[in-house]
């Protein structure tokens, strides 16, 4: 049994350089510590990272140290009772950060992987969906142009994720040699997750991505260039109309057979979602900003037959239980579960454990950097150790 001590927390830099937050936390079987990341391009319902701001939820950690000590904490639903504390006084990325450390402590204290915790018959591995090529909020432009969706995803097949890993980082370094010659602006630079950044505009990366046969998928994130009843792009400056959207959508998921597109409506418009997964059911519609791991929101989307995939990014909603609620309901409803990395990131690498014990379909991070390779090379190493 762990028993927690006291806890405290402070400010760290993520890979974009700004502020998140480490919890630390001392218990009768030694420290313990978790970071938690922090998003760009979020949903308008996602959970608050913290209560009112960093400073306060530390102080706030600090002042709640001393309730723990009454709490034997010894499996995963436990977690109920640190929620029950802290409850109303902390925000998501620290809930999320404090469940992460408990976590830790209780599986070495059990002698256990921290995916046992959640499931110890764990046993299929998630594909990999690497982002290669960026564009909309996580890329600067180039040459004063960027691609208007944010992310296209690789989606290789392998037997092995140690395979996807390794076909994901060649092919991004051979994508570079394609854009060097295709985007004259081109500079080898790399947007906040370590996808290649271009003036290109979404049909161009993609006809360079389709000759890699790999399959493809893309995050629209069209939330964050809807405005005023219009997806306004801007390479080539155009308005599109919800209808326009659908159609422009239709043609690229056809084209270029994209197994999997999240976020391709603005994140109100659940009947748009539901229209383009009735014409496209064998693809990935995917909702992220739509659900913000959020479950009423999950739940609305099944109802009305919007996503068929669902992306689970923990500190988007901070509490662990409900992580857990919302992956037993995307199971029973047959939508598949995409963890996700989030845009700023730090060397915390929990995220593969969750992913693996709550068995997702999918993990999504960027291809290369150490803050997501590190949870990459996590699920490799809970791989090897199946074997
Ligand atoms: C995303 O939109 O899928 C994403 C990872 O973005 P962020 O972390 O910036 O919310
Ligand atoms: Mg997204």
């Amino acid at each position: 049994m762990v028993v927690i001590k006291s806890t405290s927390a402070r400010k760290i830099k993520d890979s974009r350089g700004e502020a998140t937050i480490l919890v630390e936390i001392k218990t009768n079987v030694g420290k313990f510590s978790a970071s938690a990341p922090n998003g760009k391009s979020k949903g308008k319902h996602e959970a608050k990272p913290y209560k009112k701001n960093l400073e306060g939820d530390i102080k706030a950690l600090k002042d709640l140290g001393e309730y723990f000590s009454e709490d034997i904490l010894e499996d995963f639903n436990d977690l109920k009772r640190v929620e029950d504390i802290v409850e109303g006084h902390v925000g998501a990325n620290t809930l999320f950060a404090l469940e992460s450390a408990v976590l830790k402590a209780m599986a070495k204290e059990q002698k256990k992987e921290i995916w046992e915790l959640i499931n110890p018959f764990a046993k299929k591995m998630p594909c990999l969906v690497g982002n290669c090529v960026g564009g909309g909020k996580h890329s600067s432009p180039v040459g004063g142009k960027k691609p208007d969706f944010q992310e296209f995803e690789l989606i290789p097949n392998t037997k092995t994720i140690k395979e996807a890993y390794e076909k994901n980082l060649q092919t991004q370094k051979m994508i570079k040699v394609f854009l060097k010659k295709e985007d004259e602006k081109f500079k080898e630079s790399f947007n906040d997750e370590n996808a290649w950044e271009t003036s290109l505009n979404e049909k161009q990366v993609l006809d360079i991505l389709k000759k890699t046969k790999i399959p493809l998928g893309i995050d629209v994130a069209s939330s964050s260039f809807y405005k005023r009843r219009k997806y306004k792009y801007e390479n080539p400056s155009l308005d599109r109309t919800s209808e326009e959207q659908m159609f422009y959508l239709s043609n690229l998921i056809k084209n270029f057979r994209l197994i999997y597109i999240e976020d391709p409506f603005d994140e109100e418009d659940f009947d748009s979602f539901a229209k383009l997964l009735k014409k496209f059911p064998n693809s990935l519609i995917v909702g992220d900003d739509l659900t913000v791991t959020n479950l009423k929101r999950v739940k609305k989307a099944a109802e009305k037959k919007a996503i068929n995939a669902l992306i689970v990014k923990p500190n988007q909603n901070g509490s662990l239980i409900q992580v857990k609620e919302i992956c037993k309901f995307a199971k029973e409803n047959e939508i598949k579960i995409v963890f996700s990395h989030r845009s700023g990131e730090t060397g915390e690498n929990i995220l593969a454990d969750l992913t693996f014990g709550f068995q997702a379909d999918y993990f999504k991070s960027g291809i290369s950097s150490k803050v997501r390779e590190i949870k990459i090379k996590r699920l490799i190493e809970i791989e090897k150790k199946l074997k």
